[in-house]
């Protein structure tokens, strides 16, 4: 037996079926005329219509029933700290709490809300290796974390941006939150972080609690960073005419939060919409935080800058999921051949005015959730967070 060849493991096939409607994540083209997705492995294999598509052989079947499915959202901007717990409100369970409300991907901002956080060089790298590798191995719900984020100190030079690229550190966490915060000195480190492969995003606005502080739009301007964190602040927003020229002026990506202004993050949105540049814009909770965690948070960004931005639903459920996995480099964020078979399905929430899902967020509602899969495996059914689907899909038993 020895020498036997282990055996060959039957590939998982996914297979939905009866979807309603299917939102892409893609901004060229929100809506696909589809209605059956298979997956293999994980990974969307096909996309198409019932009759082109071949759905011989699944593993676990889905009748979606007539919902939608979109994919999973990506929260752009999160404080994780240790597993699935946060000190900054002492609250357990917070992650998998975002998983009901549609979340399957988090970026870290920075893991700055840990108890006594190392400042030094040598500190600071530790801990942003160690988050890397224990978010890494560590998902609750399903939820994927990218984490390990650290946040750049006076002192480090241009080796010890290549010592964190080299332990896998993907990410800076928001410059401005540690001792950098001019924009000659932010601009250098992440230069570096580019350099080896490292993204970065800055705080920009007010002081968000006690010890952070002012990052004005020369600040933001000169680092230059890959992303314009929280531009309608974290809570307190730059004056208007700073975020114009912000959006004007950078070409970097525009993230809004909900833990911001959201009189700023709508101005935001209308002066992306007249320069035509609304794959810049992407949406994040900047939570856990002063002002809590919201596990509805993304979904109240959607239908926030939708209802009151007059953007199409469709268009705004991009900005939590195919923008962002764009500009953050991430394999999920679309439906599309090859992209991870991670989703969500729902469908407009019981006794909601509007008349389709879509026209009920563009009124402010928000959808319910009948299912989360990651990585083609269901993660949750009937969301215990959002308000109840009108109709949820079922797992077609028996297989
Ligand atoms: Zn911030």
């Amino acid at each position: 037996m020895a020498h036997d060849e282990p055996a060959k493991k039957t590939p998982a096939r996914l297979l939905i079926r009866n979807i309603g409607l299917l939102l892409s994540g893609n901004l060229e083209q929100p809506i696909l005329d589809a209605d059956t997705v298979v997956a293999v492995d994980g990974k969307i294999a096909a996309v198409g219509k019932a009759k082109d598509v071949d759905a011989e052989g699944a593993t676990l079947i889905i009748d979606a029933r007539g919902t939608t499915l979109a994919p999973g959202l990506i929260d752009s901007h999160v404080h994780p700290v240790a597993g699935d717990w946060t000190p900054r409100q002492n609250q357990i369970g917070w992650i998998d709490s975002y998983l009901h409300g549609g979340v399957t991907t988090m970026i870290s901002a920075g893991e700055v809300h840990t108890p006594g956080r190392p400042k030094d060089v040598v500190g600071l790298k530790a801990m942003a290796i160690f988050a890397q590798r224990a978010f890494s191995a560590f998902r609750p719900g399903g939820v994927r974390i990218h984490a390990g984020a650290p946040v750049i100190e006076h002192g480090m030079v241009e080796e010890d941006f290549k010592d964190l690229a080299a332990a896998g550190v993907t990410m800076l966490g928001e410059v401005g939150l540690g001792s950098v915060k001019d924009g000659a000195t932010a601009r250098q480190m992440v230069a570096w972080a580019r350099k080896f492969g490292i993204q970065s995003t800055i705080h920009t606005g007010g002081p968000s609690i006690p010890g952070s502080s002012l990052i004005d739009k020369d600040i933001v301007l000169a680092a230059d960073a890959d992303v314009i964190g929280h531009i309608n602040g974290g809570h307190t927003a730059l004056p208007d005419n700073q975020i114009v020229t912000l959006c004007e002026e950078s070409s970097r990506a525009l993230e809004v939060v909900h833990n911001g202004n959201e009189r700023a993050a709508l101005l935001t949105l209308r002066t992306a919409t007249e320069l035509k540049q609304l794959g810049r814009v992407i949406v994040g909770t900047d939570s856990p935080a002063g002002s809590g965690v919201q596990p509805l948070g993304i979904l109240r960004m959607i239908s926030m800058l939708s209802s009151l931005g007059g953007i199409s639903a469709e268009v705004a459920f991009c900005f939590a999921t195919g923008n962002t996995a764009k500009i953050r480099q991430l394999g999920c964020g679309e439906i599309a051949p090859d992209r991870d078979a991670t989703f969500m399905m729902i469908d407009k929430a019981q006794h909601s005015a509007g008349k389709t899902v879509l026209e009920s967020i563009q009124r402010g509602d928000l959808p319910g959730i009948g299912m989360v899969i990651v990585d083609g495996v269901v993660s949750a059914q009937r969301s215990r967070n959002t308000p109840p689907a009108t109709t949820s899909p079922e797992i077609v038993p028996g297989r």
